[in-house]
This record gives structure tokens, sequence and C-alpha cells, in this order.
């Protein structure tokens, strides 16, 4: 598509696909719109990416630059899908390390624009000496971003530090609300936001990229969580332009011809509609052998049909199913192993709810096909995405152990059995579908694309003042 008033936008994810994914649908936005993307990440990630339509390609140029080596850091180790979560900040030590190539990439190009995570706390200054404007896109929503607070907090990081501190209502927070971490949660999340190994507490970087950027994008919409949208505003020194959910694009005939999906559609056309719990935690969440044996002896206890995508062992620990479990749920239940197209399996009629870790991506697409969750958070956002659900009613949070945060069959199979066919999940079910336009709409939501698009378009030079301020 021509369009004589194209912009140059460089994008740039933190490493983990559900970073690359939505970057990748706001850069598909970017293109349908006649604007080039250069879309910059790791070689095995820009391999990992989803296809981009072949109309679209001839205005993206895929930025490819070699992960340094970080001593602790597989070789082969470019995303968090590839590292256990304890390896993740050294992850961040070698991102940080791109700093040069990046550098490099902007002298030579002068984009328009650079979007880009919370991880990339040094760009924004980079970015401003190469006179280059900058968005910090943040794939959290507005509840997150102000439980995490303005950014002078943040950067000082002395002003909430130990775990207490971050299982309260921030006292930024002017209205009653239920999101905050449970104490159980806080042990995996406290050490990477505020000191860690990879030299910079996440905090740092979360308030570095709020405080010098241009403006904050942020995928969510008004009509959601219009309160923290508004508190967000307040918070902040910069604009914040809610970007709608980004629902994934499905192609009709992508995966047609892969063996893998023919028979799982197969095993779905056979279900009846609604009556599938698609079971999933995403690219980082890791089980133990407890916490595989309580969630299938759980499905098991559901007696309903459940589809569960389990990590590929070979990122994650090795498990095994309780004795006898795969032949008694046979016909009912199916584990797929591996990597799987969860958009186009939440897409198909006969899921009707769907236990999820609370990752942000995974919510949206199983609120846009109007699945009702079962929620079961366990790192980073997951917790606060959990209570926000919980609390708007679009899921069941399952009941964990306060302390040690375990979990056990009978909690799982009740919470399944109340958000899929129990009287008193009606009420949830209803909510669900309601919410199914607001998420899963492409109208609804490029309309919100657009209103950020239009803004890149009209700032487009706001850095020359950032400059001068430099010089
Ligand atoms: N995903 C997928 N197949 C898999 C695992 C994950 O398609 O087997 C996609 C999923 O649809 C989502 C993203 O990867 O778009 C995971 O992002 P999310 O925010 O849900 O969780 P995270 O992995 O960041 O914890």
């Amino acid at each position: 598509m021509e369009n004589a008033d194209a912009l140059h936008v460089a994008v740039f994810p933190w490493l983990a696909m559900g970073h690359l994914i939505p970057f990748m649908q706001l850069s598909n936005r970017l293109a349908q719109k006649g604007h080039r993307v250069s879309f910059i990440s790791t070689p095995r990630n820009i391999g990992r990416l989803p296809k981009i339509p072949s109309h679209l390609s001839p205005l993206f140029n895929l930025v490819s630059l070699p992960l340094p080596h970080v001593d602790g850091l597989p070789d082969h180790a470019e995303s968090s899908s590839d590292v256990p979560f304890n390896k993740q900040n050294l992850l961040k030590r070698a991102f940080d390390l791109l700093y040069s190539q990046v550098a490099a990439f902007l002298e030579a190009s002068r984009p328009d624009w650079i979007i880009y995570d919370y991880a990339s706390h040094w760009l924004p200054e980079l970015a401003a000496r190469n006179g280059v404007s900058r968005a910090f896109f943040s794939l959290f929503h507005a509840a997150f971003m102000s439980f995490l607070g303005p950014p002078e907090a943040l950067i000082d990081g002395g002003s909430r530090s130990t775990a207490e501190d971050f299982t309260m209502v921030p006292k930024w927070v002017p209205f009653h609300s239920n999101v905050v971490y449970r104490l159980h949660e806080i042990a995996k999340n406290v050490e990477s936001l505020s000191a860690n190994e990879s030299g910079t507490p996440d905090t740092v970087r979360f308030g570095t990229v709020i405080a010098e950027s241009d403006v904050v994008a942020i995928r969510t919409s008004a009509e959601f969580e219009p309160d923290w949208l508004n508190l967000l505003v307040e918070l902040y020194p910069i604009p914040v332009l809610p970007v709608g959910f980004l629902p994934p694009e499905l192609r009709d005939g992508e995966e047609e011809k892969d063996g893998k999906w023919v028979y799982m559609k197969q095993w779905l056309d056979k279900q009846r509609v609604n009556s599938v719990v698609y079971v999933a935690l995403g690219t980082e969440v890791t089980l133990t052998q407890q916490e595989v044996n309580e969630l299938a002896l759980g499905l098991e206890q559901s007696q309903l049909p459940f589809f569960w995508v389990l990590r590929d062992p070979s990122v994650s620990t090795q498990t095994e199913f309780p004795t006898g479990f795969e032949d008694r749920v046979k016909g009912r239940g199916i584990v797929h192993v591996g990597w799987a197209p969860q958009a186009k399996i939440l897409s198909h009629n006969s899921i009707g709810g769907f236990l999820t870790h609370c990752g942000w991506n995974s919510v949206i697409e199983a609120l846009g096909f109007g699945r009702v969750l079962i929620l079961l958070p366990f790192l980073n956002d997951q917790g606060i995405n959990a209570r926000l659900l919980h609390g708007k009613k679009l899921g069941v949070e399952i009941a964990r152990n306060e302390r040690d945060g375990s979990f056990t069959r009978d909690s799982i199979a009740e919470s399944v059995k109340i958000a899929m066919v129990d009287d008193s999940g009606e009420s949830l079910r209803g909510t669900t579908k309601e919410m199914k336009g607001l998420f899963g709409d492409m109208d609804t939501n490029d309309r919100l694309v657009d209103g950020f698009i239009h803004f890149l378009l009209e700032n487009r030079f706001s850095t020359t003042k950032n400059i001068n301020l430099l010089l």
C-alpha cells in the first residue's frame, strides 16, 4: 500500500515469545498503513516470528543481531523460553550487550521512531542522540503499570523493596483495589524487581523507559480499565496512549497442511461446543513434579474433556504423569508436549474455558474468543493479572496455600467445574461472553492502534527538542 507520508519505525522487543508476538502484531498494523518497519531481534528469535503476510513483507526489514555471549547462558538461548526462570537475568545481561549493535543500526538507518520494551533502559538516551523519537510499548496493562508506580519511585528502588511492600495496595492508588501480589508469588518476583544478576533491577528498567520516552503505548483500552488508565496518566510525565488489545490475526489455511494441527483439529471437531478445557501455561512457567501430579489428577477429577499443552521437556523439567493417568483419561483428554498453535486452538468452538497462567497474551486470546478463564498464576505480572480478572468476574482463581503457594487436585477440579458447568459459574460465563467484542473485534481494536499511529505521524520530530537538551 502506498503512503506518501510514510514513517520508518524501528521495533525492538524484549527477548521473549510473549513480547515478540505482540510487537510483531503492532508492526503488522504499521505496515498495513504503509509504514516501513525495521524489526530488530536475534537470529533465532527472528526465525521463530509469526509469518509476515506476503503483501506486507516488502515493508519489513528484519534486523538480525547476534546475541553476545554471557557466561552461564547456553549458546542457543536467545529467548526466555530457552532458559529456566532463574537464568532470565543472564539473558538480560546479554540483551544489554546488544547496545553497540543497536547504536550502529540507529546511526546508519536513522528511523523516525523506535518502539521498545521495558528491558531497554539504555535505549531512550541512545535514540535521542541519533535524533530518533522514542515510544515505550507496555505489554502490561494499566493496572499492573500503576501498581509498579511512577518512574521516580521505580528508579529510586528504595520505596518498595521488601516482599511485604509488594503485597500491599501501593500508597499512590486512590481507590479500593484487590490488585496486589500474594506473598508466595513475591519470592520469585521481588529479586528481579529489586536487585539481580543482570546488573540492573527491573524497577530501574521500567522507570527509565517511562521517564525518558516521548510516549507510552499501552496494550489495553479505556473501556476495560478506566480508573487505572486515568491513574497512570497522573503518575506518568509523558502521554499515555491505549493501543487496544492487538488480538491475534488468524489466517485461514496457514496450519491446514501441518500434520500436528490436522490431528489436533480432528480431536477438537469430535467434541461438543464449549465443552473442552484448554490448559496451557505459556513459555516461561516450569512445573514441579508435584504440580504436574495435582494438575493431572485435578483435570481427571473434573470429569470434563481437556486439551493440555506442556512445555518442551528440553527447556522444562522432565516430568511424569501419575500412574495410570493416561489410560484413565484416554479419549476424554489430550496432552500435547511442545509448541501448539494456541490462538488457533482457542478459536475452535469446542473450547469453553482456558486454565491459564494468566500471561497477558493468553488472556487476550481467550477473552477475544469468549472463553471463560481458570486462573493459575506463577510469575512476573501473572498474579496481578489474576487479581484484576477475578475482580472483574472474568475468571475464577484456583485456591492456593497462602504460605507456600501449593495447589491441590481438589482446588483444580473445583475451579474448573465452576467455570465450565456449575450453576454458580453462570454469571462468570455471561460476563466473559460480553467481553468478546472488546478483546477480539478487529475494527474496535484497530481504531485504537490508528490513534497511536496518528500520534507517531504528528510527533515524529519531537526528539529534536531532546537533542537540543543533550547538546
Ligand atoms: N504460545 C503458543 N503456543 C505455545 C505456547 C505459547 O502459541 O505452545 C503463544 C501464546 O498463544 C501467546 C504467547 O505464546 O501468544 C505466550 O504469551 P503469554 O503472555 O500468554 O505468556 P508468557 O509465555 O509470556 O508467559
